[in-house]
């Protein structure tokens, strides 16, 4: 079993809060203390409104937090201005949506190459790249074709095609089945796993239950309150252990 005690955190969440404008304004999340460690694979689950997008665009430095502090990888996203975080953003977190967001005019391959846009490349580097990319999510037959010519399951992996070009520590995907088919989600989540297995720490929010269950580690979002954080890498386990094995 993996120890993810002793690998350096990718992220932590302190006493975080988030509160929209408005007439009144609306409390979002509520004092959520995470901390997520590299390479883990997390299923983040709730009832619709409980915060989980909000969460994630907050980890994925879219958006600050009205109150408390987020590390990712070390860096204080509180001491960094903009420019810093987007910077971060863009060469350590991917990021798959249920919608896809992939460019109307733009093949297959261009879009995917718009995922290395800041990494200063030269733009036949990165179209090889991205060709590179879309072989390893299952499309080298796709490459030129637009967004219009796909069916949902490759869109949504040319979505992710684009998330793991540049090769990002964090990869967050908010319900990235919710608009497929069980086939066709079944192909992404798979492909999510294997991008785990390969070292990226996966955070990904579902409403599919058999899925959420069967991933390592759960965090529950309730009214912006993290319910539950339950992990399979039971410190259970390892004490009876040292107690010598009694159970
Ligand atoms: P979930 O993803 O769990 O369905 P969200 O994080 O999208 O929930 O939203 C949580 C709550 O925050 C909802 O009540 C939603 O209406 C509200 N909310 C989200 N974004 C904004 C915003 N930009 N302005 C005001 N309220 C918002
Ligand atoms: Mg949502």
């Amino acid at each position: 079993m993996i120890d993810y005690q002793r690998r350096p955190p990718v992220l932590v969440l302190e006493k975080v809060a988030k509160e929209f404008d408005g007439h009144p304004p609306v409390q979002v999340l509520h004092n959520v203390n995470l901390t997520v460690s590299q390479g883990e694979l997390i299923a983040v689950v709730g009832p619709s409104g409980s915060g989980k997008s909000t969460l994630l665009s907050l980890v994925g430095t879219l958006d600050r937090p009205t109150s408390g502090s987020i590390h990712l990888e070390g860096h204080d996203l509180t001491g960094l201005n903009d420019r810093q975080v987007a910077a971060l953003r863009a060469h350590r977190i991917g990021f798959v949506f249920q919608q896809f967001f992939l460019l109307p005019g733009l093949t297959t391959v261009e879009n995917v190459a718009t995922g290395l846009l800041y990494t200063g490349e030269t733009a036949k580097r990165r179209v090889e790249r991205a060709k590179s990319a879309l072989r390893e999510v299952g499309l080298a037959h796709r490459l030129g074709h637009r967004p219009d010519q796909l069916s949902g399951g490759e869109k949504q992996r040319v979505a992710i095609a684009r998330a793991l070009v540049g090769k990002p520590g964090l990869l967050l995907a908010d319900e990235p089945t919710g608009a497929l088919d069980a086939v066709s989600g079944k192909g992404v989540i798979d492909l999510l796993l294997e991008l785990n297995a390969q070292g990226t720490t996966v955070v990904v929010i579902t409403h599919d239950r058999d899925l959420a269950a069967s991933l390592p580690r759960r965090i529950g979002l309730e009214d912006g309150r993290v319910a539950f954080d339950v992990s399979d890498a039971s410190p259970n386990a390892d004490f009876s252990v040292a107690q010598g094995g009694a159970a």
